[in-house]
């Protein structure tokens, strides 16, 4: 019988086929103590597991995509690594012996060990390894336990499949990018979480917050996933199948008519030039940017340079990909934002990570993590200066909540120099430098911070997770995500008029710019230049060419001083029927 279940579509599009269930949950661990002549046959069990994890690792190590954009070897070499540590090797099978529990009890014991070792580390990149840690001992358990090994299933055996998970980190989303498959469906999440971004990057259809939908599932259902209602169909009847087959047939149609706008300026009706830009996640992304005909990045998020490896990438690796994404621009701008790490981006793809802090969106994320470890950071400021000798480079810092942290980019943009200068490396000391507006207090002071830069960015995603107190990763309060919240509205508003007054080139690379119900209304308010990803790219085109700008501020600026959400979508309505 079909099932009709409903969450938050995040990525549009619609899917059609059979379900690949993820499971990521905690293992529950038996406890119990063994007699005294079973001891030899538990630590069979142990090593055999043991034997049988690294068999799974080393498949997995041959079938590492080719052209991978993450770097899968380190990775896998690492837990290999830890599968022939004693501390995992020899001292579980002690524990058996010693206090006669059974090998998922020792394992357990074992691993909240050595966590705890890894969690009392200082240095914050050794510290998150313990994750690894918990990754390689639940693969232990799970294969103790009987359970299938999800991670040892081959990346075939994904392709053209509909993932279903409890909730999918922005690095296990990278991961399933190359393993082709048609949709996915988490039951946590919200709609400006990374991994919903990276969703509507890659094109991939999405739907998140999809309370127990495993439950109501099986391996092998045939699902539809409609990304633009947020539905998910279990079992399908025929007239659903028929129905959303012309839909995804009406969609290609769709895309054809826009790939015809590929090469045309970007102007609206009455003569306005107005820059768009495209948002990227990786050097690759520049395919999917060329495909649709950008000129520009206005977002680069580096900080997946950093997912799904064991070292943090160094000075050359950064300056590789930079090169790279210079190059394809020939000549275009690229906008590199410097390691924007922490909240829902952690470097793995762990699930059981634990937040480092209490509230980690307000703890040591972004430009804060970055002027705290400066072994992390001046690796890429080094490269983003070096880079800018080769290009029109751009430099943007990211949740950038005070003046100090600007002047202390400043003065290491300097140090650094100063080496660079040496050691005869060239650099261009006169990179443009910008910061995000993401957070209230930078909205409301644009007309203060323009002394200390030479362009903004208005992060939509954290503005609005920052003035409505909500988290963007928490799908419980996405009824509280709006865009159109006057407070959300008038900092807007605020930070575009600050920044035209003071000369200073404002855009917006959130994803409100890349919503096509926002783009006349952020026209409207003054809005000039937008970043938005390549998927959406050429409809937020096709809506600036088709917009007059014209008595679009005099209704722009009225839902400034709108409270009703339904008198706000009413005008809303009003200025996208507008004529073109
Ligand atoms: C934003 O906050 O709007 C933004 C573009 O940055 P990110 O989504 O990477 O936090
Ligand atoms: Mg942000």
């Amino acid at each position: 019988m079909s099932l009709t279940l409903h969450g938050i579509g995040v990525s549009k599009g619609v899917a059609i086929g059979k379900v690949f269930i993820l499971k990521h949950d905690q293992i529950e661990v038996n406890e119990h103590t063994l007699s005294k002549h079973s001891l030899d046959e538990e630590i069979a069990r142990f090593e055999n597991a043991l034997t049988i994890a690294r068999t799974q690792l080393q498949r997995l190590r041959t079938q590492i995509p080719k052209n991978s954009k993450v770097d899968f070897e380190s990775f896998l070499e690492a837990h290999l690594l830890m599968l022939d540590d004693s501390m995992l090797t020899r001292a579980p099978i002690e524990l058996i012996q010693q206090h006669r529990c059974n090998a998922e009890w020792a394992l357990k014991i074992q691993c909240e060990h050595i966590v705890e070792v890894f969690a009392q580390m200082e240095d914050p990149y050794l510290s998150a390894r313990r994750n690894d840690v918990e990754q390689v001992v639940a693969r232990v358990q799970r294969i103790l336990r009987g359970y299938t090994e999800m991670s040892s299933e081959s990346p075939e055996s994904f392709m053209d499949t509909i993932v279903v998970a409890d909730d999918l980190s922005p690095a296990d989303t990278v991961l399933m990018q190359h393993y082709g498959i048609l949709a996915f469906v988490t039951e946590y999440g919200g709609a400006t979480s990374h991994t919903a971004i990276l969703a509507r990057s890659l094109g991939i259809p999405a739907i998140v917050n999809l309370s127990r939908i495993r439950s109501y599932i099986r391996p092998d259902d045939l699902l539809i996933v409609d990304g633009f209602r947020g539905i998910v169909i279990v079992a399908p009847d025929d007239t659903s199948l028929h129905y959303y087959q012309q839909r995804q047939k009406e969609e290609k149609r769709q895309r054809a008519i826009l790939g015809k706008l590929k090469s045309a300026p970007v102007v609206t009706l009455d003569g306005t030039p107005i820059t768009l830009h495209a948002n990227i996640e990786f050097p690759e992304d520049m395919e999917a940017v060329k495909r649709v005909g950008g000129e520009g990045i206005g977002l680069y998020r580096t900080e997946f340079l950093y997912m799904n490896r064991e070292q943090p990438p160094n000075e050359e690796e950064h300056l590789e990909a930079y090169l790279s994404v210079i190059k394809a621009l020939k000549g275009g701008t690229v906008t590199i934002r410097t390691l924007d790490l922490g909240a829902d981006k952690q470097i793995d793809s762990k699930r059981q990570e634990r937040p480092l802090a209490t509230n980690p969106a307000l703890g040591l994320r972004a430009i804060r993590l970055c002027l705290k470890d400066l072994k992390l950071f001046k690796p890429q400021l080094r490269a983003i200066l070096r880079a800018a000798a080769e290009g029109p480079v751009r430099m943007m810092i990211p949740m950038v909540s005070s003046i100090q942290e600007l002047l202390q980019v400043r003065k290491l943009i300097a140090e650094v120099g100063e080496d660079l200068t040496q050691r005869a490396i060239p650099f261009n000391p006169q990179v443009s430098l910008g910061a995000m507006i993401e957070i209230p207090a930078m909205a409301i002071c644009t007309d203060l911070f323009a002394t200390q830069v030479d362009f903004f960015s208005i992060g939509t995603n954290d503005l609005i997770q920052y003035t409505l107190a909500l988290d963007r990763v928490d799908g419980s309060v996405n009824y509280l995500y709006d865009p159109l919240h006057p407070a959300v509205l008038r900092l807007i508003k605020i930070s575009i008029d600050a920044a035209n007054k003071a000369n200073k080139a404002i855009s917006m690379c959130g994803e409100m710019a890349s919503d096509s119900r926002y783009v006349r209304l952020l026209l409207g308010l003054g809005l000039r230049s937008f970043s938005v990803h390549p998927e959406a790219f050429l409809e937020i085109k096709q809506i600036i060419n088709n917009s007059d700008l014209t008595g679009l501020a005099r209704l722009a600026n009225k839902t400034l001083k709108i409270y009703s959400p339904n008198e706000i979508n009413k005008l809303l309505e009003i200025i996208n029927s507008l004529p073109g």
